[in-house]
């Protein structure tokens, strides 16, 4: 499943970025998927827990922000949202337009917890 090897990558960038942090776990993971990306959202949200499973993102809660595909008109200059696959100017209807946003995908943000609580001996 090609949104696994996906959700495996994310989860590695978010670990390193924990450690770099100094450790403790991730708590929370956005990630932002273009719609032109390839990737489906819902197959990814069911991927990142599989995928975290024994590391310290296990059970994380996982955000799938979508972003929907926009071109730019080069007919009249406007950028405008498009309904993939009817790839059209919103503005005057021109076919000659280019991709500007929906490709993305990426780990936007992580919310970790710190072990500072664990040091507390008490
Ligand atoms: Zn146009």
């Amino acid at each position: 499943m090609h949104e696994l090897s996906i959700a495996e990558a994310m989860l590695e960038q978010a670990l390193a970025a924990l450690r770099a942090a100094g450790g403790g776990r991730v708590v929370r993971l956005r990630v932002r998927v273009g719609e032109l990306s390839g990737v489906d959202p819902d197959a990814l949200a069911f991927a990142v827990p599989v995928a975290a499973r024994g590391t310290e993102a296990e059970g994380a809660q996982l955000e799938v922000v979508r972003c929907p595909a926009r071109v730019e008109c080069e007919v009249c200059g406007a950028t405008t949202a498009v309904e993939w696959p009817d790839v059209r100017c919103g503005h005057c209807g021109a076919d000659r337009v280019r991709i500007v946003d929906g490709r993305q995908l990426r780990l936007e943000s992580l919310d970790v917890e710190t072990p500072a609580a664990a040091l507390d001996g008490g």
